[in-house]
């Protein structure tokens, strides 16, 4: 097994999966992907636990690797929360935000973080992350490297453009994670992040990007898991509803299909950002300016992880045979919060009202799993006005909001940050 980039189509350069996951995007700006995609092994079995199916899973994309040895440590130290596949009356929701920060980036984010710790602590090297975030990104991540070793983190947020409570999940750090208020936009704050990544006196700095390596690897774990248990529930393969932005999350989905994960259909489904579906309508890529949301963490207009999306399915003709894609709107959004409630009991986040709201319109009919990315509770701005009540915040969500603030006011010059 081996990784290269998308870019690289003769595969002239051939990394490990540490090297891919060290050095996050490759030096001719293409995204690592695996050199072959490996059938599930007899080994992976729902009798195991999640840490252990995950590692299970995973093994054969790190033969010959480094990690090998240390990966059963990495998915016990990681996912050390609940995956559940909770049955609605219609559907069943994959809930994705068991997590420390309500959301299931912190799969990919806690992976990446137990990974980078093992391959530095072995080379007695340091690593400083810079990340530059806008809300959800921040939070997971510096969550995720809290406390580990020989890893740094410094999280960087536009001063009064980011909810309180999301604040609040980026400033209640110690010990090595450092938060910055900058007084500037969150493009102010990417700015400095990239400066400083060019400035030759600094080094030893990287990024955790969700376009990491190590943040799709387990991405993919959870859809094998939750299909396998779907089928052994119901003897079905459900079509897998999938909310998206960047991709990355779904991508996970086509590949965990790939390698024979038991998944009739993947479907992603988008809010007013329509770049996939037109682009399946029409056959022309257009990527563009994202417009804002309220499933704000959907709200990109050229997708990243596309460019892994054409590396596995290398025509036009074969996109559109794997994939499908519906956009969904603002106010079907709310209708969807309040009628799910209202009908189900069931409390959607925006993201996740997407794709049940697809799922209502197209796939009423079928055996499905709908994707849930986050706790409604981190988005009660939207979701409490519409269900016209308080949503409880879970525990590990909670107790990081009433942490006491604990951050640094900057100006948009990034030298402040060393
Ligand atoms: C990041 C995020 C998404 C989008 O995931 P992609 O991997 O970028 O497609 C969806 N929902 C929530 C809550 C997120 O944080």
């Amino acid at each position: 097994m081996y990784y290269y980039s998308t870019r690289d189509e003769k595969r002239e350069i051939k990394l490990t999966a540490s090297q891919a996951i060290l050095k996050g995007l490759a030096a001719d700006g293409g995204l690592f992907v695996p050199s072959q995609l490996p059938e599930l092994s007899s080994s992976v079995s729902l009798d195991l636990s999640y840490p252990l199916f995950a590692y299970e899973t995973l093994k054969p994309f790190f033969e010959g690797d480094e990690l090998l040895d240390d990966l059963k440590d990495i998915c016990e130290g990681a996912f050390n929360f609940p995956v559940v596949l909770n049955d609605l009356k219609d559907t069943s929701v994959l809930e994705l935000f068991h997590g420390p920060t309500s959301a299931f980036k912190d799969f990919g984010a806690r992976f990446l973080a137990f990974s980078m710790e093992k391959l530095l602590v072995k080379k007695g090297e340091k690593l400083c992350i810079l990340v530059a975030t806008s809300g959800d990104t921040g939070g997971a991540v510096a969550s995720a490297f809290h406390k580990r070793q020989n890893l740094s983190v410094k999280v960087l947020f536009p001063k009064g453009r980011v909810a309180e409570r999301q604040r609040r999940q980026l400033t209640c750090w110690d010990d090595n994670i450092t938060s910055y208020e900058v007084r500037g936009s969150f493009d102010d704050c990417q700015r400095m992040v990239k400066s400083a990544f060019v400035d030759p006196s600094l080094t030893g700095l990287s990024s955790a990007n969700s376009i990491n390596l190590g943040r799709l690897l387990p991405q993919m774990v959870y859809y094998v898991y939750a299909s396998m248990l779907y089928k052994a529930r119901t003897g079905k393969e459900p079509v897998i509803i999938v909310p998206s932005g960047n991709v990355g999350n779904s991508t996970g989905a086509f590949w965990a299909k790939a390698i024979g994960a038991p998944i009739e259909k993947i479907v992603l489904a988008v809010n007013a950002n329509k770049t996939i579906p037109e682009y399946l309508e029409s056959g022309e890529y257009r990527p563009r300016d994202s417009v804002k949301t309220l499933a704000n963490a959907m709200d990109v207009g050229a997708p990243s992880n596309m460019e892994r999306l054409f590396n596995l399915f290398k025509s036009y003709d074969e996109m559109k045979a794997n994939v499908t894609s519906y956009s969904v709107s603002d106010e079907e959004i709310k209708k969807t919060i309040s009628d799910e409630y209202n009908k189900e009991g069931y409390i959607l986040c925006p993201h996740t009202a997407c794709a049940e709201r697809v799922r209502l319109d197209h796939y009423k009919d079928d055996a499905t799993i709908i994707v849930s990315t986050a706790h409604p509770a981190k988005f009660e701005t939207v979701v409490e006005p519409l269900i016209g009540k308080t949503v409880e915040m879970p525990p590990a969500l909670s107790k990081l909001v009433n942490m006491p603030s604990n951050y640094k006011e900057i100006s948009t010059d990034y030298k402040e940050l060393f």
